[in-house]
């Protein structure tokens, strides 16, 4: 089912303009996560406005063509405070959608109003039941399940929608159900799913039997498909792409350049193509940054970004993904973050996050299919 890499024409290098830019408005995060990426969750570094008006500059001439979207992430963006986020949204011209990735405990009445007030849309983080979110406590070590729970209902009391983002660490038989499941009552609109990532901070391994994690993905379709009520991120995209490929028109899906997903973080510095490099530093790569915003445009930045070395190896990596890897066209050539954080550089191959999340997310899907043929298909 896979269209092999070398067939498919188009994606070369990095866009110019991104979809959208990811926003660092504080470092401080209020929960201690064991599965954390961030490196400076524990220190509160809060984004300055110039820092944002930076940014809007350029997001506001995009925005004026095109849909576009600020993504505040953190640490904790909520962690900001309400007066702070509208301070640093302020630059930002009506037309930019405003979305916030966030642990939902610090949500209540105050914080659903400034939702409502500024059409930000909401991401919560939160990994499935209670017993699922052990790793997810507060600086204390206290579990912060109670409080994600008060977050979401205050967000339910007020009708605003959201998404989901769970992270899920022991793929085996019986979660996928039970995480569905627990998403349907929950009540968000979207959920993503993500196999825990070996990433920043986050040295755990990640590696799982290849059967156990396409079982997985094939378990959470068959969930999906008795209740379709929730966009499940992955398993959508899976099934645009399998239609596609039986149409022959897989090499359009990709886009012709990679978007470049710029992250400001809360000195204005821009690192592209993975929010989870910023922070950090490298004998060989520097800090990852390709600029700031502070002393150059963010549309300069992306004009030039690809001359920032990890940038061209890891272009270097998209294409031997091309040459190589018949999920080429489903996955378009993985994340640099996992590259770097796995294979210590950004021209290597396959990683496990690409195993577990690409590679064996397909497969679970074709494997569901396989199974529900019916008989004279
Ligand atoms: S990142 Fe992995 S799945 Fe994606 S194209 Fe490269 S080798 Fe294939």
């Amino acid at each position: 089912m896979a269209a092999r890499g070398r067939s498919l024409g188009g994606m070369r290098g990095l866009a110019t303009v991104p979809s959208y830019v990811v926003m660092q408005p504080t470092t401080l995060c209020n929960l201690d996560c064991a599965y954390c990426y961030l490196p400076f969750r524990a220190a509160d570094r809060q984004m300055p406005v110039a820092v944002a008006e930076a940014v809007a500059a350029s997001v506001n001439r995009w925005a004026s063509t095109d849909r576009f979207s600020v993504v505040w992430h953190g640490g904790e963006p909520l962690a900001a405070g309400r007066e702070r986020l509208a301070e640093l949204m302020a630059p930002f011209g009506p037309e930019v959608e405003h979305h916030v990735q966030t642990n939902a405990t610090l949500i209540d009445d105050a914080w659903c109003e400034f939702f409502a007030r500024h059409r930000m849309r909401v991401s919560v983080s939160v990994d499935g039941p209670r017993d699922r979110n052990g790793e997810r406590v507060t600086r204390a070590g206290r579990p912060a399940y109670d409080r994600i729970v008060r977050g979401v209902a205050a967000l339910r009391r007020h009708g605003l929608p959201f998404s989901a983002l769970a992270v899920v660490n022991d793929p085996s038989p019986g979660r996928a159900t039970e995480l569905y499941d627990y998403f349907l009552d929950l009540g968000c609109e979207v959920l993503g799913v993500n196999i825990e990532e070996t990433e920043g901070v986050n040295t755990r391994d990640n590696a799982h039997e290849a059967p156990v994690v396409t079982a997985f993905w094939a378990e959470l379709v068959a969930a999906w498909r008795r209740n379709p009520r929730i966009h499940l991120r992955e398993v959508e995209w899976s099934l645009r792409y399998a239609a596609a490929v039986l149409d022959g028109t897989a090499g359009d899906l990709l886009p012709t350049r990679l978007d470049p997903i710029p992250t400001v973080a809360y000195d204005g510095s821009v690192v592209v193509l993975s929010p989870e490099l910023a922070g950090f530093t490298d004998p060989r790569y520097g800090d990852f940054s390709s600029g700031s915003v502070l002393a150059t445009p963010l549309h300069t930045i992306l004009a030039d970004a690809e001359r920032t070395p990890w940038v061209g190896e890891f272009i270097d990596g998209v294409e031997a993904c091309r040459s190589s890897c018949p999920y080429f066209g489903f996955c378009g050539g993985g994340h640099a973050a996992n590259r770097y954080f796995e294979l210590g550089r950004f021209d290597g191959t396959e990683t496990e996050h690409c195993r577990n999340s690409k590679i064996r997310l397909l497969e679970g899907v074709l494997e569901h299919a396989r199974d529900h043929q019916s008989p004279g298909a």
